[in-house]
């Protein structure tokens, strides 16, 4: 462990402390651009298990067989990290300061301008790691980033970044849903913060401008209808019938986060991986239809887009053509 002062300006308290080290961990998640960093136990989730097991249960999982395996390893973080006794979770802004300039051009979820968030934020959450087990306290931990068998948006609002809108996404106050989660197990207690209180009070605009009422109920979404499952998780050819819900989406769907009213005022995000290619929001209708292999894998060598492949982004244009 690095003494405090040596080269590292963050208090070296060891175990002694969970307040402070609590605060520490939060103070260095800061510096290294997180939006927020909030800490609870590490401990199952009973009714979160039970919320799962009902929308399995459902099938509103769709084609995504993989959300039925291991679901107890969803909702107990110790079968994830033996030993884990406190879970970080952090955002990171995603929010861009510019859109897509053509009006008429396929639609791009935000998130995917920038280059990849899983490698974004796993990076920042390893140097994290880094950080704490180096200055703050000698700790043993494993970062997560939307690839392993948890709750992420669960464990941030148990944190205190915000409620799980009806929408379904983690909202937070000040700075909206349009953020990435990343989560941190580690080995020590910790301070832990409280759940904040749901504030989408009676407001339902986003169940309403979804335009496949995929929004089943509040905060229940039918996978299988929603814009984004259909054109990132889906491998196979998308029906006729969910076509005309397409609209002119290309990769995800931000609608029930546009009309949110807790995305209003929202300051961009200010990380440089996030800023998108040359040209990527210029692009005008004319060039998405007319994108080739070689072009696409210049484009999106780095974003999340890559994850359909070429052949898959070709399929969601020719369904908006259609
Ligand atoms: S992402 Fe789009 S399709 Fe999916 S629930 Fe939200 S508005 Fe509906
Ligand atoms: S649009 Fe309204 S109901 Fe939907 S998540 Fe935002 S505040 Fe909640």
């Amino acid at each position: 462990m690095q003494a405090a002062g040596a080269g590292n300006s963050l208090p070296s308290n060891g175990l002694k402390d969970p307040v402070l080290t609590a605060d520490a961990i939060k103070e260095e998640a800061r510096r290294l651009g997180f939006d927020g960093c909030g800490i609870s136990r590490a401990e199952a989730l009973p009714e979160d298990a039970l919320r799962l097991r009902s929308w399995l249960d459902h099938g509103y999982h769709a084609g995504m067989a993989y959300m039925e395996r291991q679901p107890e390893k969803r909702i107990d973080p110790n079968l994830l990290f033996e030993g884990a006794r406190s879970v970080i979770s952090v955002l990171l802004n995603y929010r861009p300061p510019k859109m897509q300039t053509d009006p008429e051009a396929p639609v791009l979820a935000k998130y995917a301008y920038g280059k990849d968030y899983h490698v974004v934020v796993r990076e920042k959450l390893n140097r994290l790691l880094k950080k704490i087990s180096s200055g703050i306290a000698p700790v043993r931990g494993r970062a997560f980033v939307d690839t392993a068998p948890l709750l992420e948006k669960a464990w941030a609002a148990r944190a205190g970044l915000g409620w799980i809108g009806k929408n379904t996404c983690l909202i937070s106050p000040g700075k909206g849903s349009f953020c990435f989660i990343g989560t941190l197990l580690i080995d020590i207690p910790l301070q832990y913060d409280r759940p904040i209180a749901d504030r989408c009070g009676d407001c339902t605009l986003c169940i309403d401008a979804c335009p496949a009422k995929a929004i089943v109920a509040p905060r229940t979404l039918d996978a299988g209808r929603c814009i984004s499952y259909w054109t990132i998780e889906n491998k196979a050819a998308i029906g006729e019938a969910f076509r005309n819900r397409l609209g002119n989406r290309v990769f995800g769907c931000d609608i029930c986060q546009d009309v949110c009213p807790w995305n209003r005022s929202v300051a961009p995000h200010h990380e440089k991986d996030f800023a998108p290619p040359p040209g990527l929001l210029e692009m005008t209708r004319a060039d998405w239809f007319s994108l080739n292999e070689e072009q696409y894998g210049r484009i999106f060598q780095n974003s999340a887009v890559k994850r359909i492949g070429f052949e898959g982004l070709k399929r969601n244009l020719e369904c908006i053509a259609g």
